[in-house]
């Protein structure tokens, strides 16, 4: 949510900026603006409504020089997205300028006592509260800048990344965090800041990141300074990051989205690398093996995520009941924290999240910490707050994910939920040789099965533009096919905004039913496993009642083939495997769907990727 984007150095810092909010519009894409400091010292600060583009056209005449500034792209929380709201927000004096990420909670009571000692407020944002604040604190405790934002942040509940530039300092940018995101990129002679590592990448590898309550003084030609808001001072750890900038990239493809569906056979085959060894019949993951008597004694599972994640945890489910035979409970991150759950010492708590800053998933594993549980993270942005905050974990190692709809981040943390299972049941011995072995095999098959069905996309292409007129979709799978019903569902709302439900396929009768007659679609997720012949009666059901069925079948299958619509064959596998091969022809469909729809794919209303507040 909302990208931040800093630069202070010896070089124009305008051309930095916009590329940099380019990179992470993704998060947010209601409003857009920057604050440069010029050479006289004075603070420019140029925002608008809508798209980094408009920025840009906004920004054509004015003065832009400086080689010092901070940048935003904006999710609105706090007021609606219009040319007033957007970030920076000048303090009173226009001594101070700000961008915000995050939330301040307590913003009201603190303005109500601005306003009482005479300070006039511009937008509806919670962010102009926090920069009044400051100038507030600073003028009258005659503090300076760092020291001023160290004693604001004391008063503030909630979460922020900030950055502050001063009127007169073209020498220095404050930064701080809370709960959400910031990354100091240090450079030769010059600093970068942003919500996360993208923007730094073609400038820098060197990172630091900031924690919790930290306050940087990011000062030219000088060292970074870092204390808390308390004023201890801790010593900025600088770290390598690995990222290519041809990851950034769409690689020809017109959308990420695409881009990364297409991704996906190479990404799963870089998550399993060094972890699956077919030759010696082994998986084996070292956060598990490093931690195996708590996954050998665990006496329950608990899983907390949110969105995709919560539906690759609900498979995460069905695989670790299955093969390990522990109970597993699936818990959206946001429920869990409020709910006073009772969790014991000996339960493991898995938190998923692609971003690994999911303010809800983090604030959930807060909680099982608190309660002696062992937490373990699985996400895909190294260096992220998950993995940082987490006994141990697993990397989903699948590359920047761009496209706000999820798509090889989902199938990634499938995979890595399957390894897991491999390797804790044959800990526990809760799987017989032959079937870990003959799991193992098709595990390993698994990207190229989805280079093959990766294969159906042009006759998916085709039979898109037929749904356009859909209003709604009900999408329905049994077993490990119902959480993949649920994220096909999802998708499709993301990104065409059409109105999907997800549903077990036997529960179809208990509601849902109602609701076919000869316009609804309905989405089956068919294969030749399991409890095939329950959901072919399911499929009969429903074409009693004209509905239009598309299904997903097992290449060779004639049955559902016969019954359906349309219908879309992948390559057989294991029961337990589908999820990895079903849910990438129902990525496409609600890609080519919005792309018949003329959706932005990328950028879907009101969305943003790496959900950093609650
Ligand atoms: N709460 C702030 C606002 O609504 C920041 C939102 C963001 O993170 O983009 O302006």
């Amino acid at each position: 949510m909302c990208g931040i984007v800093g630069y202070i150095g010896n070089k124009e810092a305008y051309p930095i900026l916009i590329k940099g909010l380019h990179r992470l519009e993704y998060r947010g894409y209601d409003s857009a603006g920057v604050a440069l400091v010029n050479a006289e010292g004075n603070i420019n600060v140029y925002k608008t409504k809508g798209k980094v583009d408009d920025l840009e056209s906004f920004t054509k005449d004015k003065d832009i020089s400086g080689t010092v500034g901070i940048a935003h792209t904006r999710w609105a929380t706090h007021g609606e997205p219009n040319d007033v709201n957007a970030h920076p927000h000048y303090s009173q004096s226009k001594s101070l300028a700000i961008i915000h990420n995050g939330i301040i909670e307590n913003y009201a009571i603190i303005k109500k006592d601005l306003i009482k000692r005479g300070f006039e407020f511009q937008s509806d944002t919670d962010t102009e509260v926090l920069v009044q604040l400051i100038e507030y604190i600073k003028t009258t405790n005659k503090v300076d800048l760092q020291r001023a934002v160290q004693l604001a942040l004391t008063q503030v509940i909630g979460a922020y990344a900030i950055a502050v530039v001063e009127k007169g300092n073209t020498n220095q940018i404050v930064a701080a965090r809370k709960a959400s995101p910031l990354v100091i990129g240090v450079g030769d002679g010059e600093f970068f800041l942003a919500s996360d590592a993208t923007p730094i990448v073609e400038y820098t590898k060197k990172v630091i990141y900031l924690n919790d309550q930290e306050v940087a003084v990011i000062t030219r030609n000088e060292e970074i300074h870092i204390k808390t808001i308390s004023d201890v001072e801790t010593t900025p750890v600088v770290k390598e990051i690995e990222m290519s900038l041809n990851e950034l990239e769409r690689g020809g493809f017109p959308h990420f989205m695409l881009k990364e569906i297409y991704e996906q056979p190479r990404r799963i085959a870089e998550a399993m690398r060094g972890r699956i060894n077919v030759d010696r019949n082994r998986v084996s993951l070292a956060g598990i093996i490093d931690n195996k008597e708590k996954f050998i004694n665990a006496k329950r599972i608990i899983i907390v995520a949110c969105g995709t994640s919560w539906h690759a945890g609900l498979i995460g489910e069905y695989l670790i009941e299955e093969f390990c035979r522990i109970p597993v409970e699936v818990e959206y991150a946001s429920e869990f924290r409020y709910r006073n759950p009772i969790i014991h010492k000996d339960d493991i708590v898995i938190a998923i999240s692609q971003s690994g800053e999911t303010a809800d998933t983090l604030a959930a594993i807060e909680l099982a910490k608190k309660s002696g549980a062992f937490v373990y993270g699985i996400c895909n942005v190294v260096g992220s707050s998950i993995p940082r905050n987490t006994d141990s974990g697993t990397y989903t190692h699948v590359g920047p994910e761009i496209g706000v709809a999820s798509t090889k981040a989902f199938t990634a943390q499938v995979t890595v939920l399957a390894l897991m299972t491999l390797t804790i049941a044959r800990l526990k011995k809760t799987i017989e040789d032959d079937l870990y072995k003959r799991l193992i095999h098709e595990l390993a098959e698994i990207p190229e099965k989805m280079e093959k069905t990766l294969a159906t996309n042009a006759k998916i292409k085709q039979i898109a533009p037929i749904f356009t007129y859909a209003k709604n979709f009900i999408y329905l799978g049994r077993g490990y096919n119902y959480p993949v019903a649920l994220e096909g569902a999802l998708k499709l709302k993301e990104i065409s905004y059409i109105h999907a439900e997800g549903y077990p396929a036997a529960e179809m009768k208990h509601g849902p039913i109602a609701l076919i007659d000869a316009e609804m679609p309905v989405v089956f997720i068919a294969p030749h496993k399991g409890i095939y012949e329950k959901t072919l009666s399911n499929i009969q059901e429903v074409k009693a009642r004209k509905g239009r069925v598309f299904s997903i079948i097992t290449q060779g299958d004639r049955e559902v083939r016969k019954l359906s619509d349309f219908c879309i064959s992948i390559p057989e596998t294991e029961e337990c495997f589908v999820p990895l091969l079903a849910s990438i022809p129902l990525q496409l469909l609600a890609y080519h769907i919005a792309i018949a729809k003329e959706c932005n794919v990328d950028q879907p209303r009101n969305l943003a990727k790496s959900v950093t507040v609650e």
